[in-house]
């Protein structure tokens, strides 16, 4: 090593830039002296893990790859972070009303997580919300304190209606917010039958509309929320019934990741003026509900492109809560208890992928031999091509090269080139990209359309996970998460790859990559050595991904772990092995006991024809049923 941290001309500090770690990763991760990922559950406290000791060590335990390491600490610096954001402005500018925020369920609902959240939360008094029924159930299990708080939105039925009204008698707040204008009906049905004074609330759709791949959950055409007339309707409706008092909320959601906070103070402008008028007209109220939308920022680009956010948790706060104030200090109206519905935010960073590289695809490129007399001219011409490239030709070296390509394979289709001398003829293209490539390294200017060589040239990491399974957004809506490798981050990552999953499908690779500048088609990586495991990290996939996975060629849910920051070090607790292959079929109503009856029969059928052995029989039936009881994924060491 030199004096500034460098080995072979390589730094930890290099790595950190290169994969954008600070930009994303701040407070939670970052890179060690050792050039390994480590993770800060609680940035309170100055302790680390290093995330590649802790894999290994899990790894040691039977959790095989790829597992998703959740940090509940983390979750709970979360919700610390968010409830400590509002009191401050609600500090600061003097608000005259409190925060409570509930976390969405639907954006994570496995148990653990959601009981960490009812846990951490309690000191805020922090609530849940649930969008469909099944989701109800959860959050009335879940919320068993007094006082806890939950909202309740989605399509509602009968069922789901007398369920939550019901409910209401707990010692709870329960909120049942009408999404359609045919749920306010619903409610009074659910209401005279139980002799129970529902407690409503309102989604308004906005004008206002977010920004991004979610902006039309808001908006005039929106899927869910009143109409003005619709609002006007259940006042009306509410009054004739003497039932004002009843209307307790407004709500509104934006979207999700809205990454510009314009659209955030419009809607909140709009939104005042609309809770505003609901007190003038005569109905209860005391809560805005701003919904969620709250942005993640997973390029760490601090801007408003799609994957990033224009602004903080704190800055996001601040304007909510002066939106609210100053609509209310202007008419005169008490200032409501302000809800907001936080998922991705809170929950994207408590979880890691960590998969291993199984193997490596790339280009061939040793120099190609020189065309002997006897060989066809185009072979020769191909290979003065290839020697001829330098900096200054790049561009049409590449035009010469694509060409003899495309020529050697129309000579090869009538007839006039055989398939070894196809062979070598391709050979050489990849030679001249190389060649290009290299080349281009020495040039200032690299001209647009050269980008392909580069694209091209990339090698494929084949990694042990299901893209459909742990990161179906990717699939879904080309969204951004970081990816990077967890150790060797002292060394250079000399090779650009995409990551093929293990799923058949050919949209199951990751070719795009977050880059301050721009999207990228490849990440660098590091050549993988035999016998070395290669471990990579997706990270921030914490909201959504878990609960949209599918089984995709029945690749099953990845072992899972929460690992909490202990005096002594840390505790590994909710080992959660992911499915065996029995269990996923189980699942599409095979009934494995009889797999294994119907092979086992052609087996002894084939030992009896003589067409196999005893011990080949034997192979074969120890494969199929200990692969039934298996893990989906595969085995590093395979
Ligand atoms: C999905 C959803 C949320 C959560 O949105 P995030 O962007 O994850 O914060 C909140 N409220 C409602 C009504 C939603 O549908």
């Amino acid at each position: 090593m030199d004096g500034n941290g460098e080995l072979n001309g390589w730094s930890i500090k290099k790595s950190a830039d290169l994969y954008q770690i600070q930009g994303w990763g701040e407070p939670y991760f970052r890179i060690n002296e050792r050039g390994r990922v480590e993770v800060r559950p609680d940035p309170t406290q100055d302790r680390a893990i290093d995330l590649y000791e802790l894999t290994m060590q899990l790894g040691e335990r039977g959790l095989d790859l790829p597992l998703l390491i959740r940090f509940p600490n983390i979750l709970q610096d979360r919700i610390r972070l968010l409830n400590e954001s509002f009191q401050n402005a609600i500090r600061e500018y003097g608000y005259d009303g409190t925060y409570r925020g509930v976390f969405p369920v639907k954006v994570n609902q496995q148990r653990h997580l959601v009981e960490e959240i009812v846990e951490s939360g309690r000191p805020w008094r922090f609530g849940l919300e649930a969008g469909s029924k099944p989701e109800l159930l959860i959050t009335l299990a879940a919320m068993e304190d007094e006082n806890g708080f939950i909202i309740c939105n989605g399509y509602k039925d009968l069922a789901y209606m007398e369920t939550a009204l019901v409910a209401q008698r707990f010692d709870n707040m329960v909120v049942v917010v009408l999404e359609r204008i045919e749920e306010l009906d619903l409610a009074f049905r659910a209401s005279e039958k139980l002799g129970i004074r529902p407690c409503l609330g309102v989604r308004a759709k906005l004008s206002s509309k977010g920004i991004g791949q979610w902006a039309d959950s808001a908006g005039d055409r929106a899927k869910f929320g009143l109409t003005m007339s619709e609002i006007v309707h259940v006042v009306d409706e509410l009054q004739q019934r003497d039932m004002l008092d009843c209307l307790k909320l407004l709500h509104f959601h934006l979207g999700s990741q809205v990454s510009s906070i314009i659209p955030v103070k419009n809607a909140m402008r709009e939104a005042g003026q609309i809770y505003i008028e609901l007190v003038k007209m005569g109905c209860e109220m005391g809560y805005l509900d701003v919904g969620g939308g709250l942005a993640v920022d997973y390029d760490g680009s601090k801007t408003d492109f799609r994957g990033s956010m224009n602004y903080d948790l704190q800055e996001y706060a601040y304007d909510v809560v002066a939106g609210i104030q100053e609509a209310c200090e202007k008419a005169h109206v008490k200032s409501p208890t302000i809800v907001s519905e936080s998922g991705r935010s809170i929950a994207a960073y408590q979880s890691v992928l960590i998969f291993d590289a199984l193997g490596v695809d790339h280009v061939d490129f040793e120099d190609p031999q020189e065309p002997t007399k006897n060989d066809h001219r185009i072979l020769d011409e191909f290979y003065e091509t290839w020697k001829g490239i330098q900096p200054k030709n790049v561009q049409e070296s590449w035009h010469d090269a694509q060409q003899a390509l495309e020529e050697a394979r129309s000579l090869f289709k009538f007839g006039y080139l055989g398939i070894r001398e196809l062979a070598r003829a391709e050979h050489l293209f990849w030679s001249c990209c190389e060649k290009i490539r290299q080349s281009m390294r020495r040039v200032k200017y690299v001209p647009e359309e050269l980008n392909a060589v580069e694209d091209m040239m990339g090698a494929i990491y084949y990694c042990n996970f299901s893209l459909f399974q742990s990161a179906p957004d990717i699939w879904a809506m080309d969204h951004l998460f970081p990816f990077m490798p967890i150790h060797r981050l002292d060394e250079e990552p000399t090779v650009r790859a995409r990551l093929a999953d293990l799923t058949c499908d050919s949209d199951g690779m990751v070719d795009h990559f977050i880059d301050v500048e721009e999207v990228q088609r490849s990440l660098h990586l590091h050549p993988v050595t035999p016998d070395q495991p290669y471990l990579l990290g997706m990270f921030l996939g914490g909201a959504y991904q878990e609960i949209l996975g599918d089984l995709h060629n029945l690749f099953g849910d990845t072992n899972a772990v929460h690992v909490r920051l202990e005096d002594s070090g840390y505790s590994v607790s909710n080992v959660i092995k992911g499915d065996a292959i029995d269990e996923v079929l189980r699942y599409l109503q095979y009934d494995p006991e009889e797999m294994v009856e119907r092979v086992r029969k052609q087996a002894e059928r084939a030992l009896n024809k003589g067409r196999m052995t005893l011990p080949q029989l034997r192979t074969f039936m120890d494969h199929y049923e200990n692969s039934l009881r298996g893990y989906t994924y595969l085995k590093g060491d395979a």
